[in-house]
């Protein structure tokens, strides 16, 4: 008995030691932050989506029609796409309609990025978007269509699970 105990102990303070030695896989959040390179996309022409990060949509609003294809892909999943009407001119958009998405309700499958086939809904590598109201969670069309900021202090290094610090 008192010699599993205490080999449970060295076995405890062995993994420990060995680990002290590791570099961390963990980030100081918000201090440090990941940079993230690219987000998802999906080429309809290839039929062929981009491994990128799936964080908040980005939407080029001179290329949105207002088909709707976006929100029916989305129905049975999240149901969080309204197409809404927008302000200004809009020549390829007759209705002035387009995607307005609840942050509250999105999976972020990309589905909806998948059934563009105007090239112009795909996602960024934005990944913070909490919010104290959850009535911000939702996105106008103008504001998904404000690119990100750059933001990340700590890079993924290729080949390796997690983000390491040098
Ligand atoms: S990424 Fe979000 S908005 Fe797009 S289909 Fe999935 S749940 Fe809907
Ligand atoms: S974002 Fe794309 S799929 Fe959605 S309404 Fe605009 S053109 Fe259609």
């Amino acid at each position: 008995m008192i010699y599993t105990v205490i080999k449970a102990i060295f076995i405890a303070f062995a993994v420990g030691i060995r680990n002290i030695f590791k570099k961390r896989m963990t980030l100081r959040y918000p201090e440090e932050k990941l940079e993230i390179d690219s987000g998802y996309t999906f080429d309809y022409k290839t039929d062929t989506g981009s491994p990128g990060f799936k964080g908040r949509h980005i939407l080029y609003t001179d290329k949105c029609t207002g088909c709707s294809l976006c929100a029916i892909a989305c129905e049975n999943i999240a149901d969080c796409i309204d197409m809404v009407r927008v302000e200004g001119n809009w020549p390829i958009n007759e209705r002035s309609i387009m995607p307005q998405i609840d942050y509250g309700r999105c999976v972020f499958c990309g589905f909806c990025v998948d059934a563009c086939p105007f090239d112009c809904l795909f996602m960024t590598p934005e990944y913070e978007l909490s919010v104290t109201d959850k009535r911000k969670l939702v996105h106008t069309p103008f504001q998904l269509a404000v690119f990100p900021e750059k933001k990340g202090t700590v890079k993924l290094v290729p080949g390796k699970r997690g983000a390491h610090h040098d």
